[in-house]
C-alpha cells in the first residue's frame, strides 16, 4: 500500500473538520443528557440544539422555527416528497422532477408514481440542464417541483434563483436538494424563493448522521413517522445531539470559509482537468468548467477502460476517487446520471469522478494525474476493448 494517501472523493463524504470535532466531544462525554428531558443536562442539550439551529438558519437565509433536523439529505428529500404528496397533494397535480436526481429524490417519486401520483421526469442535454421553457409548462400543472442545486456525479449548478421564480409565480412548491451546495456555494432561501431544502452535515466537514430539511413557513407536510413530540411531530426520536451541534458549527465554518475555498479548489480543478486531458481519449462530462459547474467536481471518462478496475489500481497508490455517486457504488449498473447526460454505456462505465476538498493541495492533483496516466496506460494494454477483441 502507497503510504501517500490523496483524497479525492469529498462529493462523497467529508472528513470532520477539527474544529467541529472539538464542538462535538463534551456531548459524547459530560454532556449527555437527553435533550427533551427538563433537567439541567437535558436543557443544555437543548441550548445547543437550538444555537445550532440559529446557526443554520442565518447560513441559508431562513428562519430558526423553519429548520427541521434529520439523520441525512436522503431523509430529508424523502420527508419533503412523501411528506408533501401525503399531506394532500392533489392528485391530478404532477411532481416534477429531472433526470439527473439524486436516487433519494427519483426513487420517492417513483413510489408515489406506483402510488397513482401523477409524476414527469424532464430529460437533459449532454451538460446536464433541462430545457427552461419545457419546466415552466410542466410548472404550471405541477403541485412540487424538485429540482437539485447541483449534481453530484457531474457538478452541473441549475439556474435555482430562476426556478424558484416560475414556481413562485405558478403556485408550486419548490423543493431542492442542495446536498452538494450547502456550505460551498452562496444560498438565500427568501432571494431564491426556496420553498424546502435538502442538506446533510457530512458533505460539508461535519459528521455523518445528520440533516437538515428547511421547510418555509405555511407548507404543510405530513412526518414519516410516528413517536414523539420531537420538531413538532414531523420528525420524531430522540435528537441527535452532538451530529446536530457538529452540522451547526460545520456549517458555520464552511460559510465564512466558503470563498477561499473555492477558489482554491478551482486551481486544482483545472490543473487536474489539464493533466487528466493529456491523455489520449480521454474526456470530460457535464458543463466546461466554470460557473456552470461546482468547483469541486471533475468527471472524466477514459475510453477503452473501466471504471472500477482503475480505482482499484488507483486505490494502490493511495488514491481515493469513484466511478459514480456513493450510493450505487455496489451496484455495477451503468449511472442513471452519466446515461441521462446521452453517454452510451461503454463510455459510462469508463467514467470517474474526482471530487475535491478543502484538505486537498495543488501536489495532489498533480500526483493523481500523474498516476492516472500509468494506471490508463496498463489498462490499456490489456484492454480487450482496446485490443478490438471486443467490439
Ligand atoms: N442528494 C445528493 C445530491 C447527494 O449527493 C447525496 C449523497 O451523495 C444525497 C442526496 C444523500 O445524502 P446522504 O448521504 O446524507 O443520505
Amino acid at each position: 500500500m502507497s503510504t501517500k494517501q490523496v483524497y479525492l472523493d469529498n462529493a462523497a463524504s467529508t472528513p470532520v473538520d477539527k474544529r467541529v470535532l472539538k464542538e462535538i466531544l463534551p456531548f459524547f462525554g459530560e454532556k449527555y443528557g437527553n435533550a427533551s428531558s427538563v433537567h439541567s443536562s437535558g436543557r443544555e442539550g437543548m441550548e445547543a440544539i437550538q444555537k445550532a439551529r440559529e446557526k443554520i438558519a442565518k447560513a441559508i437565509n431562513a428562519e430558526p422555527e423553519e429548520i427541521i433536523f434529520t439523520s441525512s439529505g436522503t431523509e430529508s428529500n424523502n420527508l419533503l416528497i412523501k411528506g408533501f404528496a401525503r399531506a394532500g397533494l392533489e392528485k391530478e397535480k404532477h411532481i416534477l422532477t429531472q433526470k439527473t436526481e439524486h436516487d433519494a429524490v427519483l426513487h420517492p417519486i417513483e413510489e408515489l408514481a406506483k402510488q397513482g401520483f401523477e409524476t414527469r421526469v424532464l430529460e437533459v442535454d449532454r451538460e446536464g440542464f433541462f430545457q427552461m421553457e419545457e419546466f415552466e409548462k410542466e410548472a404550471g400543472r405541477a403541485g412540487l417541483a424538485s429540482i437539485m442545486h447541483a449534481n453530484n456525479e457531474i457538478g452541473t449548478i441549475y439556474p435555482i434563483k430562476k426556478i424558484g421564480k416560475i414556481c413562485r409565480e405558478k403556485g408550486t412548491v419548490f423543493h431542492t436538494d442542495a446536498v452538494q451546495t450547502v456550505g460551498k456555494e452562496k444560498i438565500n432561501v427568501k432571494k431564491m424563493k426556496i420553498d424546502a431544502l435538502s442538506a446533510s452535515a457530512h458533505k460539508f466537514y461535519g459528521p455523518k448522521g445528520a440533516g437538515f430539511l428547511y421547510l418555509k413557513e405555511g407548507i404543510k407536510i405530513e412526518g414519516l413517522m410516528s413517536g414523539g413530540g420531537q420538531e413538532r411531530k414531523l420528525r420524531p426520536g430522540t435528537y441527535n445531539t452532538q451530529g446536530i451541534v457538529g452540522m451547526g458549527k460545520a456549517l458555520e465554518i464552511a460559510n465564512k470559509e466558503m470563498n477561499n475555498a473555492k477558489e482554491k479548489e478551482k486551481k486544482m480543478q483545472k490543473e487536474l482537468a489539464k493533466r487528466l486531458m493529456e491523455i489520449d481519449d480521454s474526456w470530460i462530462n457535464g458543463p466546461k468548467i466554470g460557473s456552470k459547474r461546482l468547483a469541486n467536481n471533475l468527471s472524466a471518462g477514459f475510453e477503452y477502460v473501466e471504471g472500477e478496475a482503475m480505482l482499484i489500481k488507483l486505490d494502490d497508490y493511495g488514491i481515493a476517487a469513484s466511478t459514480g455517486s456513493a450510493c450505487s457504488s455496489d451496484s455495477l449498473k451503468a449511472s442513471h446520471v452519466l446515461l441521462g447526460i446521452g453517454l452510451r454505456p461503454r463510455r459510462a462505465h469508463g467514467t470517474l469522478r474526482f471530487s475535491l476538498g478543502k484538505q486537498n493541495n495543488i501536489q495532489d492533483v498533480k500526483y493523481v494525474g500523474e498516476k492516472m496516466k500509468k494506471v490508463v496506460g496498463e489498462l490499456r494494454n490489456i484492454s480487450p476493448l482496446k485490443k478490438g477483441v471486443i467490439k
